[in-house]
């Protein structure tokens, strides 16, 4: 059925990102490998950047086996002067890039009255600001190309909803969505998208460490923490994939319009319901 006063969106088949540049942080591992390996299938070069080179080559080694052009490159994303060397070596290497997936995190959970400042900082630092860090650096970059991109920022369902024991986490995470819409913003005369993509739990490195530390916080079994705090709102009482995170990726790094900027789309077997 088709609106009288509305332009249908041509249908594709297949989202291609052939010959385009991505950058994604964090992509050694978990959510942030699943990206860089469904990008490369859909045509992109990619740059695994990564705490450690030896991680980030392995895994770019491992998706270049298939044809896809890679580079590794180690950037830490709290750190100002390494990432815009990253983004320089990105640069003289495969030119600008188009799309960066700002994913790198990392989680440290406390009741609010045992947090350690020097904890809540090293929190804040790798997602806020390694997301302003890595967007500013790409943001020049799309400017200067010409050719504008899409930005990309891993939210959680923590940046809508609150849970206990991640004071920093959950207030990084609802930073996150402030930034992605000013980005938003400003982007748009320079044809640069920006949009946020908030997980239910996914079963990676990041999160079988809590099971345990969750366990021993509340004082529960880790069969409890897994049933009663991380799935209890699901509608299904699963768990979120890497590759649903991938593909939710792959549709913002895509989609050729500003219809989608300034979004954040929740992929959480129904945990959170805008
Ligand atoms: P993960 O631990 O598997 O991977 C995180 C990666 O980030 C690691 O390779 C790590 O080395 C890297 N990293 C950490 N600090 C870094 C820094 N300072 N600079 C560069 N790289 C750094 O975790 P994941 O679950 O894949 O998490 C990826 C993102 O997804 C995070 O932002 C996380 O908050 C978010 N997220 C995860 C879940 C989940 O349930 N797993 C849910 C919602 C959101």
């Amino acid at each position: 059925m088709s609106s009288a006063n509305s332009a249908p969106v041509e249908a594709t088949t297949t989202l291609s990102l052939k010959g385009k540049t991505a950058l994604v942080t964090g992509a050694a591992s978990g959510i942030g490998k699943r990206i860089a390996e469904v990008f490369a299938d859909a045509g992109a070069n990619v740059v695994i950047a990564d705490l450690k080179l030896a991680d980030a080559q392995a895994t770019a080694d491992a998706i270049a086996t298939k044809g896809a052009k890679t580079l590794a490159v180690a950037m830490d994303v709290t750190d100002e002067a390494a990432v815009e060397a990253g983004f320089a070596l990105v640069q003289q290497r495969l030119g600008a890039i188009d799309i960066l997936v700002s994913n790198a995190g990392i989680q440290i959970v406390a009741p609010i009255e045992e947090f350690k400042f020097s904890d809540w900082k090293k929190l804040i630092a790798v997602h806020l600001d390694g997301g302003f860090l890595t967007s500013r650096a790409a943001v020049r970059q799309m400017i200067a190309s010409g050719r504008g991109g899409s930005i990309i920022f891993m939210g959680s369902v923590h940046s809508k909803e609150a849970s206990k024991l991640k004071s920093p986490y959950v207030a990084a995470k609802h930073g996150l969505e402030g930034l992605a819409k000013v980005l938003a913003k400003e982007g748009a005369a320079h044809n640069i998208r920006s949009n946020v993509i908030c997980p239910g739990f996914v079963r990676t490195p990041l999160v079988e460490k809590q099971i345990p530390e969750q366990a021993q916080a509340l004082g529960i079994s880790e069969d409890e923490v897994v049933r009663n705090v991380m799935l209890k709102d699901t509608v299904d009482a699963q768990f979120t994939t890497v590759d649903d995170v991938a593909q939710a990726a792959l549709t913002f790094a895509a989609w050729p319009s500003n219809a989608l900027t300034g979004q954040s789309l929740v992929v959480s077997h129904g945990w959170f319901m805008q």
